[in-house]
């Protein structure tokens, strides 16, 4: 299996007292340092695996890799820079890997952070001691620092799942996983090539593969509501409009349900003729991107109104494939719209009309075995000189447990998470103080525009540790009827959507073993921020608060249960 990792020679391993360590150097780490030395004038170290900033932009290089939020949301607003926002112009409507990966570059440039960025370091153990109050942070490299706060920027889709298959090893030509894709590049050409996933990876990856490709077995389990992406170049004046209205965007991105600057509408799928659903959807489809979500506010908490979506992507894979075999096992049918999430795609149905490109059905037939030559499945051997694993990520938790992180009394907080992740806002977790989580398990995240959540996070534990500060303490740690209450809350908002009836990894269905809980959090990000914000002006309700790792203060008044309530009475009647 080849990687992107390049190892170097490194620097002396670093000893030393800090006030934060935060763990990875994509969007979330980027800003976060920039926030506590600029803003806070804090000393801080991230830590970083790879030889670059990026994150996600640097380890997944595989052909066709871009993003699925629009660009002009999807990077820094406002509250990093307005500057940066006039500055930078994006050439795409959905960017192309290595244009975000510049982008990312640029930031880290322009607000001098690599100076305090120690690359090819991976993180491998968080000792928190309760004596001092402070974290351990110790390197692969040898090294140990410590520090006040340890803050994981870990991302969420940034440890790689490679299936155990057997006989994996045993093959003879090249194989890659698309989240650890080489920097060199692939040459496809002339090749046969089996991709294992039809995931929003390999949905865009399976288009670009094929045309150099003497052949591709694209092998499916679970058929996915694909949505138009419709790409495009960004011209001058789309530049312009953009730049023109950026403050009015970025608000309504961080007020609305997922963190896109597009309002869900307010009207129920069933509430309006057939003809006009059909019109409604066209129109989204046209337009291209998420749209299609939100064009009905009941779409995933009614099954009859998830079905109309349902059914007019079926129609779309229909009108666009040729074959109606093909079409048919293309089309989802054991779970509803968006309990996965839906890949965006431009021209990937179209690929299953060329002759190099095969659907194979994994779930009738499943995979038995990697051989030396390719892949065996039930009924049939399938010869390949690559095969690309398009398999996916150990979600939200596996990265955060793989840093071998230990709160009071030495408890690893996959013990704690034994049954999956107990939070509070997602953000932190009592045992563990001074450890905030951007974009945890709990939190939006992975349900919204990645970085509207990066930035709330960011901002809310900058606007705490200056507390803190102001307040003369050093030390917060969720309390534990905080947490019971958020969980609590979270399930339930949970329970009343049709999220839980898919086997998708939002719930951990994809690792085996993975306690099955919905990991983002889904009441929205708008809510979400208001119910953090309310849990701050009321000094941090649900934490406790000290200094040297002695808490002496703070209580559970379940201030923002109020929002709670609203938000799960909102969903319950739009379910009903
Ligand atoms: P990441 O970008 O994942 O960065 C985490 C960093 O932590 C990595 O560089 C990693 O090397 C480092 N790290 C991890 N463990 C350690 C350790 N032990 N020691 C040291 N370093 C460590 N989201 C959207 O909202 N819209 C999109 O269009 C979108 N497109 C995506 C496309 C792909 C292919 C993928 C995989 C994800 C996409 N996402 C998208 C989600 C994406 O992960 C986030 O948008 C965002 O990039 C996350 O940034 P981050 O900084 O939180 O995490
Ligand atoms: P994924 O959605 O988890 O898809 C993995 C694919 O591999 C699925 O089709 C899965 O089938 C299949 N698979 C896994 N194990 C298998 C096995 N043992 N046998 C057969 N098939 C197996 O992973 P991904 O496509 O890399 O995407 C992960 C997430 O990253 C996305 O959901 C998205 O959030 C993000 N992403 C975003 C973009 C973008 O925004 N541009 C692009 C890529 C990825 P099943 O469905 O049956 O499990």
């Amino acid at each position: 299996m080849s990687s992107a990792h390049t190892e170097q020679p490194g620097t002396p391993p670093e000893q030393a007292e800090l006030d934060a360590v935060v763990v990875g150097a994509g969007f979330s780490g980027l800003y976060m340092l920039h926030r506590l030395r600029d803003t806070l004038g804090m000393t801080a170290r991230v830590f970083e695996a790879a030889d670059d900033v990026g994150g996600t932009w640097y380890w997944n290089r595989y052909p066709g890799a871009r993003c699925d939020s629009e660009s002009y949301f999807y990077s820094f607003s406002d509250r990093l820079s307005e500057d940066l926002l006039e500055e930078w112009t994006w050439s795409e409507r959905f960017a192309a890997q290595p244009e975000i990966l510049r982008y990312l570059q640029h930031v880290a440039d322009r607000y001098d952070l690599r100076k305090d960025i120690r690359f090819r370091t991976k993180v491998v153990g968080a000792d928190y001691d309760a004596a001092t109050g402070r974290w351990t942070v110790r390197t692969d490299d040898g090294g140990q620092v410590t520090a006040t706060y340890l803050i994981t920027a870990v991302g969420c889709l940034s440890t790689t799942n490679l299936p155990d298959f057997p006989g994996r090893d045993s093959f003879r030509g090249e194989s890659y996983h698309t989240g650890v894709w080489p920097h060199e590049g692939v040459d496809f050409t002339g090749k046969r090539v089996i991709v294992i996933g039809t995931g929003a990876t390999a949905v865009q990856a399976v288009p670009e593969i094929a045309q150099d490709a003497a052949h591709v077995y694209v092998l499916q389990r679970t058929a996915n509501y694909d949505i138009a992406g419709g790409n495009r170049p960004m011209d001058a004046e789309d530049g312009r409009k953009i730049k023109d209205n950026y403050r009015e965007i970025w608000k309504t991105t961080r007020e609305t349900a997922f963190g896109f600057p597009y309002e869900v509408a307010d009207r129920t799928a069933l509430s309006v003729s057939d003809e006009e659903r059909q019109r409604i959807f066209a129109e989204a489809w046209e337009r291209g991107g998420f749209r299609l979500g939100t064009t009905f506010n009941d779409l995933l908490l009614d099954e009859k109104a998830n079905e109309t979506a349902a059914e007019f992507l079926r129609a779309r894979i229909r009108e666009r494939v040729r074959d109606p075999k093909v079409a048919e096992l293309l089309s989802p049918r054991d779970h509803p719209f968006f309990t996965k999430r839906p890949p965006l795609e431009n021209g990937y149905y179209e690929t299953f009309n060329r002759e190099n490109v095969t659907l194979v059905d994994v779930r009738e037939a499943p995979i038995q075995e990697i051989t030396p030559t390719g892949v065996r499945t039930a009924d049939a051997e399938y010869e390949a000189d690559v095969i690309v694993y398009a398999t996916g990520f150990d979600a939200m938790t596996g990265t955060l447990f793989r840093l071998g992180i230990r709160g009071r009394d030495g408890v690893a907080l996959e013990e704690k998470w034994a049954e999956g992740p107990h939070s509070y806002l997602g953000i932190a977790t009592h045992g563990f103080p001074n450890l905030f989580m951007i974009t945890g398990p709990q939190s939006p995240s992975v349900l919204s525009n990645m970085p509207v959540s990066i930035e709330q996070h960011v901002d809310w534990i900058t606007d705490c540790l200056r507390f803190l500060r102001e307040q003369g303490y050093d030390t917060i740690e969720a309390l534990p009827d905080a947490e019971d209450d958020w969980v609590g809350h979270h399930n339930e908002v949970t329970q009343l959507t049709l999220l839980p009836r898919a086997n998708s990894w939002w719930v951990g269905a994809n690792i085996p073993g993975k306690p099955r809980n919905l990991y983002p959090y889904v009441g929205g990000v708008g809510t979400y921020r208001l119910i953090c914000d309310e849990i701050a002006a009321r000094g941090y309700d649900g934490f406790g608060l000290g200094s040297g790792g002695t808490i002496t203060t703070g209580q559970f008044t379940g201030a923002a249960r109020r929002k709670y309530t609203e938000i799960v009475e909102e969903a319950a009647t739009k379910a009903s």
